[in-house]
Order: C-alpha cells, then structure tokens, then sequence
C-alpha cells in the first residue's frame, strides 16, 4: 500500500482533522464531485436522472460507527422511510446499509433485527438491501447478521472485500444460501497479515474471486455485482461471462456516483447492468477520506478548490 495511501486512510479516522475541515468551503466543492448532496431529495432526484439512461441506484446515507441504540434506531427508521419514497417514486433503487451505523457495536442483536426489518421492508417495496463491507474486525459479525437475514430474505445481499486473505473461502461457506455478493477490492487500512499489501495482488484475487462467483452464477448459485472502476476488471469480467453463455441480466456492475460516468453509460447502452451507489448525508467526512485514498490524485482536485 502507498504511503499517501496510509496517511489518507489514516485521516479519515482523525476527529481533530474531520473537525479542521468539514465546514471550509473548498473542501465541501471537492465533496460535490462524489455526492449530490446532503439532503435525500437530492439523492432520489440523482436516482430518477440515471434511471433515464436505463442505470439503476443504489442508496446509502453516510454514517458508521454509531455507539447508541437511540442513534440506530433512528437510522433504522431513516431506511425504512428511503425504501417507502423509492417506491412511491417508481425508481429503480435499492439501498445499502453499513452495520456500525445500525449500531453493530451498541448491540449485535437489536442491529441484526434492525436488518431484518430492513430486509422485510425492502421486500414488500420490490427493491433489494446491500449490507456494506467495514474493516476486517466486522468481518465474523457482518457475515453472521448477512446468514441470519438472508435464511429469511431473499433479496439481501453482502459486500465481500478481494484485499482479504480470507475472502475465498468466505465465499465458499456463503455459496450454499445463494448469495448475492458485491464484490469489491477493499478501502480500508488493513495489516499485511489480513490484507494483500501490493495492489497487483488485490487485482489478481479480485478477477480469481469474480470468475469464481460467474462459475457460481451459471448454476444459479449466486448472484454476482462487481463494484468497481477497474475498465480491465470489468472488460474481462464480461469476456469471462460470455464465455460461459451468461447474459447481462445474470450479473451488474455498480460503480460510485461521479467516478467513471461516461463509462457507467457506455456499459448500460451495451446492455450491461449498471447501478450507480449515490451516497448523501452529512457525515461524509472519513468516506470522503476514503475516496481520497483509492486515487491519492484526487487531492489535488481538492487543492484546485482551495485555489
Ligand atoms: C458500488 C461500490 C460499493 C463499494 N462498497 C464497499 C464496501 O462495502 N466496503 C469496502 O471496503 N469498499 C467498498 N467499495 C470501495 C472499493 O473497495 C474500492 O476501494 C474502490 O472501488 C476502488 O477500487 P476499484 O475497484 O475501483 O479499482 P482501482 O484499481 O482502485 O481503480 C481503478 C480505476 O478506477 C478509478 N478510481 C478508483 N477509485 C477512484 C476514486 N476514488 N476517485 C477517482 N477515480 C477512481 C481510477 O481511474 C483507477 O485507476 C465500494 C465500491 C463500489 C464501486
């Protein structure tokens, strides 16, 4: 991992540096690129945009590490209403939940019936809940809530990390319930121990695991969505899905909203499922961080603000 890489990700979880910079302007015009905006509104009306050009949403409201019940029930209560106004709006959305914002840490229990609620809620709307990947310490926990759900739910999927050591074989143990996965590199600062350090080796995992979930696809065994902006990735992705007969409704792309947008269109016109993952919300600052780390060149686009 590169040095800016680790200082990036290192920021992102400094309250003194969150503080410095949320309410300076410049640093909110960066933000802009990746998010609509704050408001919900704003994130619905971004959803009905793509939906013109045949490319689905996904919604996620920014927020993690919640430490009080009050605080997750109220973020329970947030989803609950997003999944009534996406369906009363017609979108093509579903939404996507982080588990320590849904107070994984407060209470393991009330989180996974938090989840349950969600799903069930997403179900009799007809969209779908994705349940975000956070560092390795939540792995266990994630895919525990993530096996509880889904022996009820259908439409519930998880994100699986390629930078993990132990992803494969998480995916393996995941297999018998049919899973939807999200497969993604990983954003996080992680040991080498847990993690591949060097990127050509996440690269190499991400493509092994990716043709391994199509394997898995073409049994109906899984449901695979690839998010990332990786153009190789997805070029051979699809080349390996061709080549076992499987069409573009078996699997879908989900890219970050302002990364990659001619591409998002470009792959939805050629008949790919495409789905764009729009964040809103105030607590962007150590996913913004985040977004930072994955192209430490991004900063200067924050240094052109500041200028
Ligand atoms: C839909 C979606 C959901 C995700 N959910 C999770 C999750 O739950 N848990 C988790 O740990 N991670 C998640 N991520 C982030 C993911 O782990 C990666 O950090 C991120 O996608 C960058 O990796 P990449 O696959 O795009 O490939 P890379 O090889 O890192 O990048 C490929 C190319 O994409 C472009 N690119 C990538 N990132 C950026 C950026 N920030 N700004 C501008 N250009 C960029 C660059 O041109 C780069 O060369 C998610 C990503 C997506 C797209």
């Amino acid at each position: 991992m590169s040095l800016a890489r680790r200082l990036l990700l290192r920021a992102s979880r400094s309250q003194w540096l969150a503080r410095q910079l949320r309410d300076r302007a410049f640093f909110q015009r960066a933000v802009r690129r990746f998010m609509p905006g704050e408001a919900l509104d704003t994130a619905l009306d971004a959803a009905a945009e793509f939906a013109k050009s045949r490319i689905g949403a996904v919604l996620t409201e920014l927020g993690e590490q919640v430490t009080t019940r009050t605080e997750a029930e109220a973020v329970r209560e947030h989803y609950l209403g997003v999944l009534d106004r996406i369906r009363r709006r017609g979108l093509p959305a579903q939404i996507s939940v982080k588990l320590t914002h849904l107070g994984l840490e407060a209470d393991r229990e009330a989180c996974t019936r938090d989840v349950l609620a969600l799903a069930r809620r997403a179900e009799q709307t007809r969209s779908f809940l994705w349940i975000d990947m956070e560092e390795s310490r939540y792995v266990d926990a994630t895919l525990n809530v993530y096996r509880r759900v889904k022996t009820e739910w259908a439409n519930v999927g998880v994100c699986l990390q390629a930078y993990l050591r132990r992803t494969a074989g998480d995916l393996e143990t995941l297999f018998p319930l049919s899973p939807a996965i999200r497969l993604v590199k990983g954003a996080y600062n992680e040991p080498a121990d847990v993690a591949f350090p060097r990127k050509r080796d996440v690269d190499a995992n991400y493509l092994k695991l990716a043709v391994r979930l199509l394997s898995e696809a073409m049994r109906q065994r899984a449901k695979p969505v690839f998010g990332t902006h990786d153009l190789g990735s997805i070029a051979k992705i699809r080349e390996a899905a061709a080549a076992l007969g499987l069409d573009g409704g078996a699997y879908e792309f989900h890219l970050l909203y302002g990364i990659r947008a001619a591409e998002q269109r470009a792959l939805a016109a050629k008949g790919a499922g495409v789905r764009v993952l729009i964040s809103y919300g105030s607590a962007w600052f150590a996913w913004y961080m985040r977004r930072l780390a994955e192209r430490p060149a991004n900063v200067w686009f924050v240094v052109r603000n500041l200028v």
